[in-house]
């Protein structure tokens, strides 16, 4: 070996030829030495250890080797209950070993009477124990015991037919670490690693791929994981530092005339602690010189609206303009009606920029915009388009952000020298592991608390027959005067299906709930804008009974006096927009309820979203709930980041060295922000290279 470097491709390695390589690469995404150097494996087989199948039934649902030979096999079973069945003894009793995939190649290679090694998940079914898709090993063929543990590692068909299954990759990482082992460097500084207790980076590699005992294994995932998650924050706390550093902020120092007059003449109620809170927040960064980048959550109904429109105010009183962005036309044409009415004959011009603004109008409010007449500019994304340019655009609000890409979003940052100060409100919690690390970079404002006099949305659950029932309970509702909403999926496969679908429920709605004594209404997304405009003033002011409409209604909108939501196919729905659907009722005083009709038959995890929802009205819970089912890549706007592939971390079950990491990260910050002290050299190292190499991280500057 000349040169030993970790990022040589895979190819380098010996007993990897090119056709390896390639697999490797589509398959397992190994691309470098490295790659597979943290290419970690998933599970141990004791291979010390041996159960006896009598002892089996104190054992159900873990992971256990037994030995022993197949007596028989048989294929049984239709289509897609098909299988492969085989009785498996020992000297002290029999199971069924049972594979649904595969069926052809198992039946081909297994052999009766002969002696495997099986390892696998015994379950109990009938009384009787199965392991279905067993890993089998014929006895020479299972490593030889020089290994305590065999390491288990993902791997494809594809790959597995060509010899990388576990025990090839364990084969290629052996000789990997005789190559390169005694070149791997640590990048945890010794104070660190002292005062956690971790073991170090070398001894951790090695005794994750070949430990020797369980003691090994706990060390090693300890320290990689914890190195996995604590290089990830100090590089987004480090990143957000130098990022401050560089980019000045506006000053808003001034409570002015608008603010005051606004605050105590004009708003009808009083604010809750928690929006007092985080005013006090927002204004200390706006006297900090440095730009704001905020995140505020509150779940559906907390008043974030009221919130930004109070520090809209102050921004105004500075002498700076602000635009506020929705994701939908309808919630910015509800946000204008709404702060238009809330600000009376305060004096400040607002404007209203969508897509469908007319030609002509839009040029005017381009000029107002241009020439600094305009105070508050609402619309979609319809702002962000480069023909809008403002004279002196101070603080930018995003609502419900999670419809917004990075890419948007960073548009707007650039319109104007000094960054205008931003604040992104969304109505989706996330959940706290995600949120140190996902968004370490920007800083967070909690409104935790709905304003008083709110009762608890009631939810209810019902199978689509139970239709008599339900439209009882609608019609007493609006015997009293109430509103509702029913809500039809958007049936991905098509759009034509979706829209015959809400029209078909229309024409059903509309015989059981005939003119005049009721109205009903419609609203979707191939309405142009002026109809649906029409249809939500209706319903707004009391003339429609019951809207029916696709989810264009999931964000934002708000009529208090509307108290049922009814959502057709709730199985069709993502947990977090049902709970945002949800969040549309129980806006007023009244008991507000939210009726989820389903088919009979529900996937398990359709049960689980439904279930949720009937458990909690609490957003929080309900994002950790929709985190477990959905996984962490999937959750509001962290797709693009590709910061969550994590090798080692699992967010849900990891909060204690999540956070231990980032207290650590943030007082190495506190001492030494640009990371200049000799102790911190490593990490100044690893940072430095986190920015150069990776393009998954943010970049610094
Ligand atoms: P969201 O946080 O979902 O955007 P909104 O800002 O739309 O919530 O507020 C929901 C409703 O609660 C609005 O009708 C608003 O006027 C009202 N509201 C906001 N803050 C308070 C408060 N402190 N006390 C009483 N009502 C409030
Ligand atoms: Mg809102």
């Amino acid at each position: 070996m000349s040169e030993i470097s970790f990022y040589s491709p895979i190819g380098y390695l010996k007993g990897v030829g090119e056709k390896r390589a390639t697999l490797m690469q589509q398959e397992l995404d190994i691309y470098t030495i490295e790659d597979l150097l943290t290419y970690f494996p998933y599970r141990y087989v004791d291979k010390s250890k041996y159960y006896l199948i009598k002892d089996l039934k104190a054992n159900i649902n873990t992971y256990i080797q037994l030995k022993g030979i197949i007596t028989e096999k048989n294929i049984i079973g239709e289509r897609r209950g098909k299988r492969l069945t085989a009785k498996f003894q020992d000297e002290t009793g029999c199971i069924t070993l049972v594979w649904f995939n595969n069926i052809k190649y198992f039946n081909e290679i297994l052999s009766i009477n002969k002696t495997y090694i099986v390892f696998g998940k015994p379950t109990l079914f009938n009384s009787h124990i199965n392991i279905t898709h067993p890993e089998i090993n014929s006895e020479e063929n299972n490593s030889p015991h020089s290994i305590p543990f065999q390491p288990m590692y993902n791997s494809t068909d594809k790959a597995k037919r060509s010899g990388l299954d576990s025990r090839g990759i364990s084969k290629l990482c052996r000789s990997l670490l005789e190559i390169y082992g005694q070149h791997i460097e640590e990048t945890l500084p010794e104070y660190i690693q002292n005062k956690l207790q971790l073991v170090n980076r070398k001894k951790a590699l090695f005794n994750i791929h070949f430990p020797n005992s369980t003691q090994d294994i706990a060390q090693a995932i300890r320290r990689l994981k914890f190195e996995e998650i604590f290089f990830l924050q100090l590089f987004l706390m480090y990143s957000q530092h130098i990022t401050t550093m560089k980019s000045r902020g506006y000053l808003f120092p001034k409570v002015g005339e608008l603010f005051n007059t606004f605050y105590h003449h004009h708003l009808q109620f009083s604010l809750t602690q928690a929006q007092k809170r985080v005013i006090k927040e927002i204004r200390s960064d706006f006297v900090s010189g440095h730009q704001m980048n905020r995140l505020l959550q509150g779940d559906v109904g907390s008043g974030k609206t009221i919130t930004a429109l109070l520090l809209i105010l102050l921004v105004i009183d500075n002498g700076y303009q602000c635009c506020l962005m929705a994701p939908t036309e309808i919630l910015a044409q509800q946000h204008y009606n709404n702060i238009c009415k809330m600000l009376g004959d305060l004096p400040i011009n607002v404007n209203l920029l969508t897509g469908s603004t007319k030609q002509s109008e839009r040029k005017n409010i381009l000029n107002s915009i241009g020439n600094g007449k305009t105070n508050l500019l609402i619309g979609t994304h319809a702002l962000i388009e480069d023909d809008v340019l403002f004279k002196q655009l101070g603080f930018v609000i995003i609502d419900e952000q999670h419809r917004f890409g990075v890419e948007q979003r960073a548009k707007l940052w650039r319109k104007s020298l000094i960054p205008p100060h931003v604040l992104i409100m969304t109505a989706t919690p996330i959940p706290r592991t995600l949120s140190m690390t996902v968004y370490g970079n920007l800083d967070m404002s909690i409104i935790d608390e709905l304003p008083i006099g709110r009762k608890p949305i009631q939810t209810l659950h019902f199978y689509k027959r139970d239709s008599a029932k339900i439209n009882q309970f609608l019609k007493q509702e609006i015997a009293n005067g109430r509103q509702i909403y029913v809500v039809f999926p958007l049936i991905e496969e098509s759009e034509t299906l979706s829209l015959s679908n809400l029209m078909e429920g229309y024409e059903e709605f509309k015989l059981t709930y005939p003119s005049p004594e009721y109205e009903v209404g419609i609203v979707h997304g191939k309405m142009n804008s002026e109809e649906k405009e029409t249809v939500m003033q209706n319903f707004n002011e009391g003339k429609i009974h019951i809207l029916l409409a696709t989810t264009v209604i999931e964000v934002g909108i708000d009529v208090p006096n509307a108290t049922v939501m009814v959502i057709e196919n709730a199985e069709r729905f993502g947990l977090s927009q049902l709970h945002q659907l949800r969040g549309r009722v129980g806006r007023g005083n009244e008991q507000s309820y939210c009726v989820l009709l389903t088919d009979y038959e529900l996937s398990k995890e359709a049960h689980i979203r439904i279930k949720a929802m009937l458990d909690t009205n609490d957003g929080f819970e309900i994002a950790n709930v929709d985190l477990k089912l959905r996984g962490p890549g999937d959750m509001a706007g962290t797709r693009q980041s590709g910061v969550l592939d994590f090798k080692l971390i699992n967010i849900l079950q990891d909060e204690r060295i999540i956070s231990t990491a980032r207290d650590i990260a943030k007082s190495i910050l506190q001492e030494d922000a640009e990371l200049m002290l000799e102790k911190n050299w490593l990490l100044r190292k690893k940072i430095e290279n986190m920015n150069n190499h990776s393009k998954k991280y943010y970049r610094i500057g």
